[in-house]
């Protein structure tokens, strides 16, 4: 089966419809097992050190894995992956642009599916087919984000898990929905969590790796992670276009805002995680984020893949330590 990359989230139908397997480069390169080496890699090939770790690392997973053809958004995404491309093109991989519109505006956003398709020569009635199939797991994984916050038996690192790795369903949808089906009765048999602090982590995923259990040993949780949650796709739609209209991570910090407020008072959340990556242009959002949030925020920034650093851990604990006086 022909393996298709993207950059972040796609509308994942098109490729299932087409046949390919796909892969979301960033899970790639996170899980390799190599990431902090590719980095490094991708700098040793030109890259600046004063560009993302996600893009070089995106770049060196690429190149490692064959991977002969991706998809890259250029439009709702990354500012650098217009560039990115160019490199990759000229590496000899074949890139299909795809964009989310600015304004979410219906019509163009259907356009630009259609534009997918037609490369990848499917129709309507099978990415309609995909969608439905796809539904099917990711209601089970917005079943495992439930237990998270309402029930308390998943952990901020499970969650996380499968919900970024629904991007691209881990390469294989059976197989994703297996490990989804064993895991849920793996929960059905757990006592809940008992963490005293509840956090909300927003912003892209970490680049770190020890996070989530990090938290855990001083006695707090994560129970919403923001854009890991939007890769599941958690709102129930029946429409292809609709689903990618509320999807909230292309679209402006606004978008996100809304579904950030409703989520974390739904799930009585004590303080927020703001992550944020070295050399990223989202960076600035951090600024609104906090004129609109009015719960307690701490911005973390992440560079290379690496475990979190002495400073890092410190500042977490102030946090949750200061979490626990107000409580
Ligand atoms: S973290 Fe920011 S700069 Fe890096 S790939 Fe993601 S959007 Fe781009």
């Amino acid at each position: 089966m022909q393996r298709t990359g993207f950059t972040t989230t796609i509308p994942l139908e098109v490729l299932i419809a087409a046949g390919r397997k796909p892969v979301d480069l960033n899970n790639i390169f996170i899980t390799g097992g190599r990431s902090r080496q590719q980095v490094e890699d991708a700098e040793l090939a030109g890259f600046p050190r004063n560009v993302c770790g996600w893009i070089k690392g995106i770049y060196a997973a690429i190149r490692e894995s064959g991977i002969s053809e991706m998809v890259a958004v250029t439009e709702g995404d990354c500012s650098y992956t217009k560039a990115l491309m160019e490199v990759l093109s000229l590496e000899g991989i074949t890139v299909i642009p795809f964009a989310y519109p600015h304004d979410r505006d219906a019509a163009s956003l259907k356009a630009e599916i259609e534009k997918l398709m037609r490369h990848f020569a499917v129709e309507w009635a099978e990415v309609n087919r995909a969608k439905e199939r796809l539904d099917g797991i990711r209601r089970k994984i917005r079943e495992i984000d439930r237990l998270t916050w309402q029930e308390n038996l998943v952990s901020g690192g499970e969650n996380h898990y499968f919900q970024v790795s629904s991007s691209d369903m881990n390469g294989d949808p059976d197989l994703f929905e297996a490990e989804a089906d064993a895991f849920l009765r793996v929960v059905a048999d757990r006592k809940p969590r008992t963490e005293r602090i509840r956090l909300a982590y927003i912003g892209v995923p970490p680049i770190i790796a020890d996070l989530y259990p990090f938290l855990e040993s001083i006695d707090a949780r994560v129970v919403f992670n923001e854009t890991q949650r939007q890769f599941a796709m958690p709102y129930e739609t029946v429409d292809l276009i609709e689903q990618y209209r509320s999807y909230t991570y292309p679209y402006d910090i606004f978008h996100r805002l809304d579904d950030i407020l409703t989520e974390t008072g739904k799930r009585k959340v004590d303080g927020v995680i703001h992550y944020v990556q070295s050399f990223c242009f989202r960076q600035i959002e951090d600024m609104i984020v906090r004129k609109k949030l009015s719960l307690p925020i701490l911005t973390l920034e992440g560079d290379k893949p690496a475990p979190l650093d002495e400073r890092t851990r410190i500042r977490l604990e102030g946090f949750v330590e200061m979490l626990e006086g107000r409580g």
